[in-house]
């Protein structure tokens, strides 16, 4: 199997943005521009091609994280060279705040992003939040300050704000010809060129003069950007300082260096609705974003002997990929999407899943373009494409070669914060809901399905009230199942603050053989890990928990030691306090007897479940609440209410913004005194403030509110 274009020429990337800041729009043109789709829909009439879902559609949001492929000669090339061609896999992000993770997950994948603002409102708390992530996983970005017809827009203050409260490391690499109703075109500043977008959908990019009126400013900034440019550079940095002219070229190499270092951000101008601007940027993807073969080898665990290892992004080595995505498609049934990140797989070849240790057989690879899937016989190092009918592959394993197993990171997913019940309608949406949750939840690992042992009743839990919302819509709309659902409540959790031990006998003589389990054990609050250190071999850690086995002398057998753990996870999961999932607990076993007869797992199971519900019990259990970063902006003279209000809600004012001409609040507050919370904002301030939630961390409930909640689960 031979690629059909050189690795260096694959661009992975995402176009990230706030909510409503022209992301669809902008997949759409460049989906246009890159020659794949064949007319241009109008986002509100429901055309566009990633929105998919019906419900999407509906919603004008994204809501799935799918990947589109497609090629892109830039603009200065000559179209008809197939080696100037490049290959972008462009993975689609949400906007909406209660997806989050889905932006989280899908930076795991992509190796850069284009960053869209609106040039009325410039950065949004959306922004902030997606900028972390992207900072987190370090993945360099373009940014797009985009709707520079609207009135009201302006590229400088919109810039001054990415300046302001993203990076400093942001540059002009273009500056708007008119703004609002006069916005005809974009300078660029390194080749100080004007270029004007011309035919119905803006698809010829013409290059004029650089106005004279902006050859001022346009110059200052060329100068500023120069500067950032060779500050990443010495020999440039030494030949400017000499006033020399350095060559376009160098200078785009060095900024090319700088982006993928994530040391420089550059920012482009321009509409995606007027058709103004998009192709530079699918050249900026060219020229700066990088290409599989500019990132470190990934590197993982090799399940054999535990230790790190390495793949480069090359065919050449074994084959490894991450499966980042689940979606259910209309036509071909369940695909699995992933990313490969080192070798090549073949259509109808064996796979090992390192994560479940299952041996799969990858059947049909599909390859999504805006119009059509593409069946691929092979997929090839830094490529994207989705795999049917992989039966036990979920969100966040990894695909390797059978003979070179390795475990790539996983991706890490926030727990739910929200829950409800939810009952089916008529039997026969009974029948059918228990599949429907099933397909849900493996495609979304940030939503859970569980039932009430003692009342029977479904479960659902994910991130927000809108999650939860659009899930049950989907139960409807791809399912057909009619459920009614209960108030959200808030998924509390329990730990301890205190150490405590206890002891647990269990012993049964009522004829036959009898039951014999005994241990001691002491808990403590489990300590956060030391990045480096070493876990030593009698300690069993996960992320919420901790077993250590002190037994000495074989006063427990070990072959009971399992089901000691097995009790103790056990009660965990039933709480402490009010019956939520007790966290974030170090149990060490140090001491116990058997019986040579009587003892058995069951035993042994009962008495770690009993000790450790009496030891929790005397080890100051609290509650744990999930604590939410609220952020409002609201005109000034609403401020006192919306501040008082927060203050009355347990919240916790951090700060206070000026935002274009508002204030903007920033405040942690309870979740469970936000519901319905945008109601309650409208008609405090007749409609004029927006808020924006998402989950911060878990903190202590306070002791009057804990006894509350108690009572009301007792
Ligand atoms: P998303 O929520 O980020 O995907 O944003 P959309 O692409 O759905 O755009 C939101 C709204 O802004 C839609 O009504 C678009 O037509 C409009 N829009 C997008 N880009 C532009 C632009 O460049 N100029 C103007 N005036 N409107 C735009």
């Amino acid at each position: 199997m031979k690629r059909e274009y050189p690795l260096e020429k694959v661009r992975n990337f995402g176009i990230i943005a706030h909510i409503d800041a022209g992301k669809t729009t902008t997949s759409e043109r460049v989906l246009f521009y890159t020659g794949m789709s064949h007319k241009i829909g109008e986002v509100h009439e429901g055309e566009t091609i990633t929105d998919w879902m019906e419900q999407e559609r509906e919603r004008g949001i994204t809501i799935t994280a799918a990947a589109v492929s497609c090629f892109w000669t830039k603009t200065t090339d000559d179209p008809t060279d197939q080696n100037k061609k490049h290959r972008f896999n462009i993975i689609d992000t949400p906007g909406h705040i209660d997806f989050t993770v889905e932006v989280k997950r899908s930076m795991r994948v992509l190796d850069g992003a284009i960053v869209v603002f609106d040039g009325v409102s410039g950065v949004e708390p959306q922004s902030e939040t997606n900028w972390r992530y992207a900072e987190e996983a370090k993945v360099p970005r373009i940014c797009f300050i985009n709707k520079l017809d609207r009135t009201g827009a302006s590229f400088e203050r919109s810039y001054a704000s990415i300046l302001d409260r993203l990076s400093p490391k942001a540059v002009r690499m273009q500056i708007p010809i008119g703004e609002e109703g006069e916005h005809v075109g974009i300078v660029d500043l390194l080749s100080m060129r004007g270029y004007h977008f011309e035919g119905k959908n803006g698809e010829k990019v013409l290059a004029v003069d650089v106005p004279e009126y902006l050859k001022t400013d346009a110059e200052k900034y060329r100068g500023e950007l120069i500067e950032k440019i060779v500050e990443h550079d010495d020999a440039l940095m030494h030949q400017y300082l000499e006033g020399k002219e350095i060559p376009l070229e160098e200078l785009k190499k060095t900024l090319r260096k700088a982006v993928i270092a994530n040391s420089i951000f550059p920012v482009y101008a321009g509409s995606a609705l007027k058709n103004k601007g998009v192709q530079l940027i699918l050249d900026a993807v060219v020229d700066y974003l990088p290409s599989p073969v500019d990132l470190p080898p990934v590197k993982g665990i090799d399940p054999k002997t535990g230790e790190e290892i390495e793949r480069k992004p090359s065919d050449d080595e074994p084959f490894s990929a991450l499966a980042f995505k689940l979606q259910t498609d209309p036509f071909v049934g369940q695909l699995a999407f992933f990313r490969v990140y080192s070798g090549i797989v073949e259509a109808g070849s064996y796979i090992y899943n390192s994560t479940t240790r299952e041996k799969e057989r990858l059947g049909r690879i599909v390859r999504l373009q805006a119009d059509k899937r593409e069946e691929v016989k092979a997929v090839f190092t830094g490529e994207i494409a989705a795999a049917v009918g992989l039966k036990d592959t979920r969100t966040s394993h990894t695909l390797c070669d059978i003979d070179h197993p390795i475990i790539l990171e996983a991706i890490v997913f926030p727990e739910p914060v929200v829950s409800l019940r939810i009952e089916p309608k008529t039997k026969a949406d009974q029948e059918k809901m228990g599949m429907a949750l099933k397909k849900l939840s493996d495609e979304d690992p940030t939503f859970r399905v569980s039932s009430n042992q003692e009342t029977f009743e479904t479960v659902i839990s994910g991130m927000g009230e809108l999650h939860l919302e659009i899930i049950v819509d989907r139960m409807k709309r791809e399912f057909g199942v009619l459920a009614d659902v209960g108030k959200p409540q808030v998924a509390y959790k329990e730990t301890i603050q205190g150490h405590a031990e206890a002891e647990h006998k269990y012993i049964k003589q009522s004829g036959g053989r009898g039951q014999y389990g005994h241990v001691k054990i002491l808990i403590k609050p489990l300590e956060p890990l030391v990045p480096g250190a070493k876990i030593p071999k009698n300690v069993k850690r996960s992320e919420h928990f901790e077993f250590v086995n002190n037994i000495k002398g074989g006063v427990i057998p070990n072959e009971f030691i399992p089901a000691v753990e097995k009790g103790i996870k056990e009660a965990m999961e039933r709480g402490i306090l009010a019956g939520y999932k007790a966290v974030d607990i170090s149990v060490s076993l140090f001491d116990g007897s058997y019986h040579d007869v009587d003892s058995s797992e069951i035993a042994f199971k009962i008495a770690g479940s009993q000790a450790f519900q009496d030891a929790a019990k005397r080890a100051k259990p609290v509650l744990l609440e999930p604590i939410m970063k609220v952020e409002v902006v609201t005109p000034e003279k609403f401020m006192g209410d919306v501040n008082g209000h927060l203050n009355s809600k347990r919240g916790h004012v951090e700060s206070i913004e000026d935002r274009a001409g508002n204030k903007a609040i920033l405040a942690k507050v309870p979740l469970s005194e936000m519901f319905g919370y945008t109601t309650t904002l409208r008609s405090m301030t007749e409609g004029r403030a927006s808020s924006t939630m998402e989950f911060d961390h878990y903190a202590v409930v306070p002791s009057n509110v804990a006894k509350e909640i108690i009572e009301a689960r007792s």
